[in-house]
Order: C-alpha cells, then sequence, then structure tokens
C-alpha cells in the first residue's frame, strides 16, 4: 500500500495531558524546599480516597509496586496459586511471581476481554488462595461472579486497577470490591503522576502494614522523621522496598485527580465519535457497556477483523505510523512471552480467547489531549490503511 502521510505533528498515543494547575503545583512544591514524600502524597491519598470512596489509600511509586505489596500484604504461602487473566499486561503476572507465588493464568471471554469467571471456576484447585481480576480496557470485571467464587472457595482478591480509576459497578468503584485495589498513574493512564500508583485497603490496619513496608520496612517516614515535630529515631520493622510516591510526582495527581471528570467526558466524546464513524470499516469495534456499569474508557480497543480484509494488525499499526498516527497494542497474552512459555510451559492454543484478541488487537489514541480533528485524522487513515 502507498500511504501518502498529511499530518505535520505525529500523534503520539497516550500523550498525557497536563495543565496549568499542574505546573503551577509543581512550581509550588519545588519552592517548599519539600520533594520527597510529604505533604502533597497525603493530599492525593486523601483526594483519592474521597473519589473512589475508601478511607485508607497509599500512594507508591508505581502501579506494579501496589500490586507487589498487596500481594504480599496476603501474606500467603511460597508457591501457592494466583489466578490471573492472559489478557493483561506483563506487570500484573510479573508482580505475583516476586511475591514468591505461582501465577496460574485463564482464558478471557472474547466479547468483554475480562477475566471468565467460568474459566477461573474451572481452574480453582487445592493451592488457589487470590485472584486478580483486571479491568481490562476501564470495563469492570463481573465481580458479583467473582466474589461470590472467592467466598465459596476462601480466595482473597486484589484488583488491577490500572484501566479503572473511574469504573464503576452499580456505583460502586473498581478498587473496594477486594482485599485491595491496585492503581497506576503512569504516563498514558486516566490520571499521571508520570509514573505512580495507589492502594485501596480495605481497613487502616493492612494500610498501615503496606505504607511501611513500601519505606524500607521502617516504621516512621521522613516527613514524620524531618518534618517540624523535631526528630524522631524509627524502626526497621521488616527489610522493605523502595517504593514510596513523591511529593513532586503527587502536585501532578492533585489536579489530574481534580479534572477526572472533564478529561472521562471527553474521552467519552471521542469514545462515541469512533463507534460511529467506524463502523463502516472491516474492525470489530468494543462491545457495549451494560446500563449499571461506567466503563473507565481508558483504551479503546479494535480487533482486525479477518473475516472482512487480509490486512493484518502489525500491518494496520504500522500503516497507521506512517500517516503519523501512534496506535498501541494492548496486549500480547502474557502465556505466550518466553519466560512464561519456559516456566510454566504454556502454549500456543492454551487460551483461544486470549490468542485470538491478542493477534488482532490495536488501540486508538484517547487522550483527552487528543482534538477533534486529530480523531477526524485517526478515521481518515484507518480508511486509507483498509483500504
Ligand atoms: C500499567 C499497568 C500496570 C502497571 O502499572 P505501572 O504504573 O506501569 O507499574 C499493571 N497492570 C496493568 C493492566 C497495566 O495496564
Amino acid at each position: 500500500m502507498t500511504l501518502r502521510p498529511w499530518r505535520n505533528r505525529y500523534l503520539v498515543f497516550g500523550a498525557p495531558s497536563i495543565g496549568d494547575e499542574e505546573r503551577r503545583e509543581v512550581a509550588a512544591c519545588i519552592d517548599s524546599g519539600w520533594l520527597g514524600s510529604g505533604p502533597r502524597v497525603a493530599r492525593f491519598e486523601r483526594a483519592f480516597g474521597d473519589y473512589v470512596g475508601v478511607a485508607d489509600t497509599v500512594a507508591v511509586n508505581s502501579g506494579t509496586a501496589a500490586l507487589h505489596l498487596a500481594l504480599r500484604a496476603l501474606r500467603l504461602d511460597p508457591g501457592d496459586e494466583v489466578i490471573t487473566s492472559a489478557m493483561t499486561f506483563c506487570a500484573t503476572a510479573n508482580a505475583i511471581v516476586h511475591a514468591g507465588l505461582t501465577p496460574v493464568l485463564v482464558d478471557c471471554a472474547r466479547d468483554t476481554q475480562n477475566l471468565d469467571p467460568d474459566a477461573v471456576a474451572a481452574r480453582i484447585g487445592p493451592r488457589t488462595r487470590a485472584l486478580v481480576p483486571v479491568h481490562f480496557a476501564g470495563r469492570p470485571c463481573d465481580m458479583a461472579r467473582l466474589t461470590a467464587l472467592a467466598d465459596r472457595h476462601a480466595l482473597r482478591i486484589v484488583e488491577d486497577c490500572a484501566h479503572a480509576i473511574e469504573s464503576t459497578i452499580d456505583g460502586r468503584h473498581c478498587g473496594t470490591f477486594g482485599d485491595f485495589g491496585c492503581f497506576s498513574f503512569y504516563v498514558t493512564k486516566n490520571v499521571t503522576t508520570v509514573e505512580g500508583g495507589m492502594l485501596t485497603c480495605r481497613d487502616a490496619a493492612s494500610a498501615g502494614t503496606i505504607r511501611t513496608a513500601a519505606l524500607h520496612g521502617m516504621s516512621k517516614d521522613a516527613w514524620h522523621r524531618y518534618g517540624d515535630d523535631g526528630f524522631v529515631h524509627y524502626e526497621v520493622e521488616e527489610p522493605g522496598f523502595k517504593y514510596n510516591l513523591t511529593d513532586l510526582a503527587a502536585s501532578f495527581g492533585i489536579h489530574q485527580l481534580a479534572r477526572i471528570d472533564a478529561s472521562w467526558e471527553r474521552r467519552h466524546a471521542l469514545w462515541t465519535f469512533y463507534v460511529q464513524a467506524l463502523g463502516h470499516l472491516p474492525l470489530v469495534l468494543p462491545a457495549p457497556t451494560p446500563a449499571n456499569v461506567r466503563h473507565g474508557l481508558h483504551l479503546f480497543t479494535c480487533l482486525v477483523d479477518d473475516a472482512r480484509t487480509s490486512r493484518t494488525r502489525d500491518e494496520v499499526v504500522a500503516g497507521l505510523h506512517a500517516l503519523r498516527i501512534g496506535a498501541g497494542v494492548h496486549y500480547r497474552p502474557v502465556h505466550l512471552h518466553g519466560w512464561y512459555r519456559r516456566t510454566y510451559g504454556y502454549a500456543e492454543g492454551d487460551f483461544p480467547n486470549a490468542e485470538h484478541i491478542g493477534a488482532r488487537t490495536f488501540s486508538l489514541p484517547l487522550s483527552p489531549a487528543v482534538t477533534d480533528e486529530d480523531a477526524a485524522d485517526v478515521v481518515r487513515a484507518l480508511e486509507a490503511v483498509l483500504a
């Protein structure tokens, strides 16, 4: 295919939308002389808890750190099994491994791309101890069925809410159904602190344990040691990690969160535009959302419909790139990555739905930084690439 680019500017996939409020807060943070973990992190934790509707939140420096701390906090035995979806970012499974546990992957549903409760039920065995549902692309998992399974089999639940900051089921936020909710503020996510994450915790005691583990296992953090109350000694309660968020990062998060509804509305407008403008192309568009859930609208994932086009996904993504449109691939399934194949013996054919999606999926630019003109260019580019 010969594709002639007409755009001057490359449309970067997942470009964040950073406002003057963030710029001013970052400058104020620098001028305050306190850049590390301190009062701005505390403010961000409270604001995030208010938004999601939980009292106990702990800010950390990535979503992966949040998952790692949550899984460790379950205090399971080494090698205990944790079930998660084959259709997720590698960090979900990697965190299970780093917590000393065994990831047991199961297939996702073809339409929702979410963990399939039937596949979960079929894989629960004598060593299964926990589930990690991933609210994929921002679409909430079937938490009624997953929590019923967890209750029946005495399983813990850690929700991977990296895509699901705004997602709710019957008005209740994702991240409040399980023992822990783990959120990411990576640059492409719906709220960004450049790098960062947050845990929502069921109770104050588990939040306290997590907070200690997130900062070397020390009993008092730096703000409480060097702050204006005077010096106090700390005690190491356990060998912890270096996972604390900085005030500089929280300066972004505070104002990103304040604009969260406006950002969601903007993505909703783009989403609605894509759905109506792409219907004539050989693509499978995201499944409709049931009336009782709020989709977080993190990723607009399309599948190349190979019954109607001979173009492959990689050709479509390369074609968009040639036309100066950045697209994402979320994701090639976890079980087909080398380490997971070698370590657990996974192979092609294990999870047909995850493989079907993984071979055909690509994601369109959906950040609030995308203009109407950009979105029209995305459609025009897809028409050219799929012609
Ligand atoms: C982004 C992401 C993570 C990890 O978050 P980081 O902040 O990048 O560490 C985990 N799970 C999923 C599904 C993600 O998309």
